[in-house]
């Protein structure tokens, strides 16, 4: 049984309370490491490590620690397979795509974040001739990092980047439910020469481990992924001594189909939209609006590519939709395919669990899913299953599309499809939505503001956003 460390103050350590939770293989179905239950204890030996490194690291000129966030990458790099390999083995996503897109992603990260500490500028406001205000921005101090399980190692180098190459330290939280690889990334912290403090990893259960964080009063930030139930208990703990929050939480996004898209390639896409890293990625597509003139051909098409997915052990190399991430995720997903047939909704495709043969016979698998036949405003259409389940909904205008687009509590990403230039800009505009994907899905660029709307988020990450969200503003104004 291996077991999975925190690392704190530049070592690698069990938590303070002596007491471990099980992680599973959810391919398997069984428990094959032991993460470190941590808790108030641990917390606080890792807010202050993390205090005790900030003089020195924010003063670091940002060239160097820009090389020091390179180094990481480097090494992140080297060890892509090993990391590759835990990441599916820990949640349950092909192998394939943990090569593919997982851990290059966490290389890129720290490359992105390596050039903007070193890019990264402020303004000026010359008051006529009377005064010259400038703005400062500087790093706050220790920040919380508290990310998902649903890409591990991505989410979570996505806020710890950032936040170092500003002049943080850092004390990142992690799923207990895929703690693999933020112990593994801790381990190579101090491979890179990290000074002790500057990361540190804290494992452990969310209210246990990530609520002391949230609380704690020489955290200065709070940067979140996940769902939007936790995300409101963080801005409720965090708000008492009023830190910075940023919140990137649940969606619920719409797939926009026109009868005038090029449908040989908006079909496949929104397969992908829906089903990659098996319906687990909060961008994921999982309400397809069709135009009525082309819902049976998009229907059928839809359902025959839906049909040909491979579900499959992650560590083979054909498999399309590995497994779900945990036994309760399973549950969930499950109990939601109960409510859309109680709704009345007609199971085109899949529906039920997934039987792969072999060493996986145990594991959490279940068969994408296409539903009709729904109201836009049932439960199944308002909220977020994440797993492989979408539903197709007609609509007959360009207004009913967007009306129906908008009509969940959630505005994090939408994807419409058009050869209508005219009509994609105001459709674009018109979506309740942080990010509008026209005729593509999941195109990114590290420097745009990511980010939600309504339920889905408060702030924005990635770029300059992100520098500035690990920064203080502050205004000197010097009289002429
Ligand atoms: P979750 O909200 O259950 O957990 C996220 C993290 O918060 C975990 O590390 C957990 O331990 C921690 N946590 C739980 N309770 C806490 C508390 N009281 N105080 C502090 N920390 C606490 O989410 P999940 O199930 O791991 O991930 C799935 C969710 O994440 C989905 O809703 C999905 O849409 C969302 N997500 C959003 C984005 C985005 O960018 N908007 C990206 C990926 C995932």
């Amino acid at each position: 049984m291996q077991d999975v460390l925190n690392t704190i103050d530049g070592r690698q350590s069990a938590a303070v309370s002596g007491e471990w939770l099980d992680d599973a293989d959810p391919a398997l179905g069984e428990t094959y490491a032991r993460v470190a239950s941590s808790d108030a204890r641990d917390v606080e030996k890792a807010v202050a490590a993390a205090v005790r490194a900030f003089p020195s690291w924010s003063r670091t000129p940002a060239m160097q620690r820009s090389r020091m966030l390179r180094r990481l990458a480097r090494l992140i790099e080297r060890d892509l397979e090993e990391l590759a390999r835990a990441e599916s083995i820990d949640s349950g996503k092909p192998l394939s795509a943990a090569r593919a897109v997982d851990i290059p992603r966490a290389v890129q990260n720290f490359d992105f974040f390596a050039d903007a500490a070193t890019q990264f500028a402020s303004e000026a406001h010359p008051t006529d001739e009377s005064a010259l205000n400038y703005t400062l921005r500087q790093p706050l101090g220790a920040v919380g990092c508290i990310s998902p399980w649903n890409l591990p190692l991505y989410l979570l180098t996505w806020k710890i980047a950032p936040a170092l190459a500003a002049g943080n330290c850092v004390v990142a939280k992690p799923s207990e439910v895929t703690p693999m690889t933020a112990s593994m990334l801790g381990e190579l912290s101090i491979e890179a020469g990290m000074p002790p403090g500057v990361l540190n990893v804290v494992q452990g259960l969310g209210p246990r481990a990530g609520a002391p964080l949230c609380k704690h009063a020489d955290v200065k930030a709070i940067s979140f992924t996940g769902s939007t139930r936790v995300g409101n208990e963080i801005a409720r703990e965090a708000a008492a001594s009023f830190k910075k929050i940023s919140l990137e939480m649940g969606g619920k996004n719409p797939t926009l189909i026109f009868a005038d898209a090029d449908l040989r390639t908006a079909i496949p896409e929104t397969v992908r939209a829906a089903f990659s890293n098996t319906g687990q990625i909060c961008l994921c597509g999982s309400r397809i609006l069709i135009e009525k003139g082309v819902y049976p051909r998009v229907r059928d098409e839809l359902v025959e590519r839906v049909r040909a997915l491979r579900v499959g052990d992650p560590l083979d190399a054909r498999t399309e939709q590995g497994a779900l991430v945990s036994r309760q995720h399973f549950d969930k997903v499950m109990g939601c395919l109960q409510v859309a047939r109680e709704e009345g909704g007609r199971v085109l495709c899949g529906g039920g669990r997934a039987r792969v043969e072999g060493r996986c016979a145990n594991g959490f698998f279940i068969q994408p899913t296409l539903i009709e036949g729904l109201s836009a405003a049932c439960r199944t259409n308002q909220e977020e299953i994440f797993g492989p389940v979408a539903t197709l909904l007609p609509f007959e205008t360009g207004e009913e599309a967007v009306s129906l687009a908008n009509s969940t509590r959630y505005g994090l990403a939408a994807s419409l499809w058009t050869r209508d230039l005219s009509r994609a800009h105001k459709v674009s505009a018109a979506l309740h939505s942080g990010i509008v994907w026209v005729n593509c899905w999941m195109l990114r660029d590290l420097r745009t503001p990511f980010g939600g709307m309504k339920d889905s988020g408060v702030g924005r990450e990635g770029g300059m956003d992100a520098m500035r969200f690990f920064t203080e503003a502050k205004n000197v104004c010097v009289k002429l």
